[in-house]
């Protein structure tokens, strides 16, 4: 164990962090197999630049629980769904789960596979991604904290109809599939709560049909980039031409075109593999009407 924590890099994403606030640390070993969680308050960082270290240590292959701290409220999960739970069923659902790191363009499911796993993202955003038979594709959904992967299970459908691929790396919640379809037939408060989602879910697939034909590339664009903004809460994430010319389903020549579009009007700073949100009122009124009407949609069906 010590020489596991010893071999570890860490990996600090703590921008952004109010005083007084629990926050998750995340390391990951270099192999990047294992990973581990700490959980922190930072305590008038900016006067005593003092991070006390409230929770333990667990390493674990990525796997852990999330009550490592017991000052960090329950409610306060960062998947909305799970959030959203009464506090007793929220701490049933959530014993059942593992934590896990979910890498940059890792593939959780291939199209067609069984679902294996049910994902609640915290931190991660995962796309998505309609595949055809030549290998090109497109997204048709962005899942982050809003929601979570694997809805066909929840209408008993065994197979993924979309490849689900992680854009945004990070912390997930996940669950068997066959645990799951347990604490559905148990549960009816839950089944309300995840089937108000699975609805939220579906409107975001046939209002992404409509889009991906009739929006422009950089309309879509910005649409994605707040709706990442929205599921991550950070203004930085990792992006490039590729990943967004694969989301969008265009060449890398018009994503690359789509970028730099938006960096001269100066809403977004893009720089080796990142891009930077500059300034989110004009991405909103550079994208088209599906970004504040799916928006709706979720905030509605959530609450
Ligand atoms: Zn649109």
């Amino acid at each position: 164990m010590r020489r596991i924590i010893c071999s570890f890099a860490f990996r600090f994403c703590i921008s952004s962090v109010p005083n007084q606030s629990h926050i998750p640390l995340y390391s990951e070993s270099r192999d990047g197999k294992s990973a581990g969680y700490v959980s922190v308050i930072l305590r008038d960082s900016r006067r005593q630049k003092t991070i006390f270290v409230l929770g333990s240590l667990a390493l674990r292959s990525g796997v852990l629980p999330w009550d490592m701290s017991s000052s960090v409220a329950p409610n306060q999960h960062p998947n909305r769904l799970i959030a959203a739970l009464p506090l007793g069923m929220q701490h049933a659902f959530v014993s059942k789960m593992e934590l896990v790191l979910l890498r940059k363009q890792q593939i959780i499911y291939e199209q067609g596979e069984p679902i294996t796993h049910i994902y609640f993202p915290c931190s991660a955003v995962i796309s998505l991604m309609m595949m055809m038979e030549n290998g090109s594709g497109v997204e048709v959904a962005t899942i982050g904290n809003d929601g979570f992967l694997g809805v066909p299970r929840y209408f008993g459908e065994g197979f993924a109809f979309a490849r689900g691929i992680v854009q945004i790396p990070g912390e997930s919640r996940r669950m068997r599939s066959d645990l799951f379809v347990q604490e559905l037939e148990g549960n009816e408060n839950l089944r309300e709560r995840l089937r108000r989602y699975a609805g939220a879910q579906l409107a975001q697939l046939a209002r992404t049909a409509g889009c991906n034909r009739l929006h422009a590339a950089e309309q879509r664009c910005a649409r994605w980039l707040l709706m990442v903004h929205d599921r991550t809460d950070a203004k930085e994430f990792p992006l490039t031409k590729e990943m967004l010319a694969d989301m969008l389903g265009v060449s890398r020549t018009s994503a690359s075109l789509v970028l730099q579009s938006l960096e001269q009007q100066a809403m977004v700073r893009v720089t080796r593999g990142k891009i930077t949100i500059l300034d989110r009122g004009r991405l909103r009124s550079a994208a088209c009407e599906c970004y504040q009407i799916g928006k709706e949609t979720v905030d509605r069906l959530l609450s």
